[in-house]
């Protein structure tokens, strides 16, 4: 889960790192009182889930209230790279001497946490990495040694910070994001840029902050905080109902069983002329529960006009999944979609057979995927 750089920015307050003071706003009149209330010259800032913001024209500064008013008033309902600006946060301006970058992700290669500071920030580091990445200082952390002191040390030094202050408050800058990234079970924590001050006060500018899904149920403020206005409805109603779902802009709609399966599925549909309606994963079981709340998700959207069942049985057993959907069958009325079945592997006989039997008009069970792609593409247009 990403989070909005106001929600990172509390997770750091939390853990000691320096932010401005700031309040969130989602009218130009709620903006205006935020700035009465800070007081002084505020920064106006698009709350969106993409980077760049400030290039985009998403981070304006305001000298006073009627200002920030203003600002807030262009930047609420611009589109950055396709995200609409609903929110926007109001902070403390702060003047800036320099903008280095700090950040602590997954290596997944190395299977270790990952520090990278520079003292080139405020641009995106990819450039830095490779522009300059000599002043890009990498350093792992060992999980079973933790956190130790001189890895502070070294990231300062290494990137050349020379101030004693800078340096100071940049080592403790640094214990606290990790204890933030352990903390919260985050997968990414960047602070970029993490500015000095004329008056040589170091803090954290900006927020990227990603948490890890499967720990959100050890955070359940922070699991509240995710915004179900900005997901698409139905993708939301699927995660309610735990089906594995994204909403794609066709017309079949598409259910395997593990998630290669199923993007294979959305990719052979593409092939033979189609346009799928969604990517949506049974998982393992093709229990007639797992069906009917998946059918239940991908029949939300109008525009469905066939679903593709692709099954390929290993430990998940044909039969099973086939009693599963004349069981979904029974209890959703799925009349009007034609669906075809394509069942294979273990006990794929006895799922055709079961299919068979049940006389569903709707149903047309074919052998193979590019088999069952083509049906339910022709079906579709049949329908529209
Ligand atoms: P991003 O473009 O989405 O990464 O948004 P940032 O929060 O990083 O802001 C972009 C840029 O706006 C920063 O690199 C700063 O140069 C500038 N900026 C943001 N906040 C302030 C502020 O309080 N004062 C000043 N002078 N500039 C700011
Ligand atoms: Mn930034």
């Amino acid at each position: 889960m990403d989070l909005y750089e106001y929600q990172g920015k509390e997770l750091f307050r939390r853990v000691g790192i320096p932010v401005s003071d700031g309040r969130l706003a989602e009218t130009p009149e709620e903006a205006r009182a935020a700035a009465e209330e800070l007081g002084g010259p505020v920064v106006v800032k698009a709350q969106v889930l993409v980077g760049g913001r400030g290039k985009a024209g998403g981070v304006k500064l305001a000298d006073d209230p009627a200002d920030a008013e203003a600002k807030a008033r262009d930047i609420l309902g611009l589109d950055i790279r396709g995200h609409v600006v609903q929110k926007v946060w109001i902070e403390t301006a702060s003047d800036i001497a320099k903008e280095y970058y700090l950040s602590v992700t997954f290596d997944r290669g190395a299977k270790q946490p990952l520090f990278m500071f520079t003292t080139q920030g405020g641009v995106e580091i990819e450039q830095v990495a490779e522009e300059s990445p000599e002043a890009l200082v990498r350093l792992h952390i060992d999980p079973l040694e933790g956190f130790q002191p001189w890895v502070a040390r070294r990231l300062v030094y290494g990137a050349g910070v020379e101030d004693p202050s800078e340096q100071k408050q940049i080592a403790a800058i640094i214990g606290q994001l990790y204890e933030a990234f352990v903390r919260f079970d985050a997968m990414l924590c960047e602070i970029n840029p993490l500015i000095v001050t004329p008056d040589g006060e170091v803090k954290a500018l900006d927020s990227k902050f990603t948490v890890d899904d499967s720990a959100l149920f050890r955070h359940g403020d922070v699991a509240g905080w995710r915004d179900t206005s900005a997901a698409d409805p139905i993708e939301a109603f699927a995660r309610e109902k735990g089906v594995t779902y994204v909403k794609l802009d066709g017309e079949v709609g598409i259910c395997g069983n593990g998630a290669g399966l199923s993007m294979s599925t959305v990719d052979v549909v593409a092939h033979v002329g189609g346009r799928p309606a969604n990517f949506c994963d049974l998982g393992g079981g093709g229990s007639a529960e797992g069906v009917v709340d998946a059918l239940e998700v991908i029949t939300r959207d109008p525009q469905v006009k066939t679903i593709f069942f692709n099954i390929f049985g290993g430990i998940t057993r044909c039969d099973e999944v086939a009693r599963g959907i004349l069981e979904a069958l029974d209890r959703l009325d799925m009349s009007r979609y034609p669906i075809v079945v394509r069942l294979d592997g273990t006990n794929a006989e006895e799922g055709r057979a079961i299919l068979a039997g049940a006389g569903k008009p709707n149903i047309h069970p074919e052998a193979t995927m590019l088999d069952g792609a083509q049906r339910a593409v022709e079906l579709a247009k049949e329908s529209a």
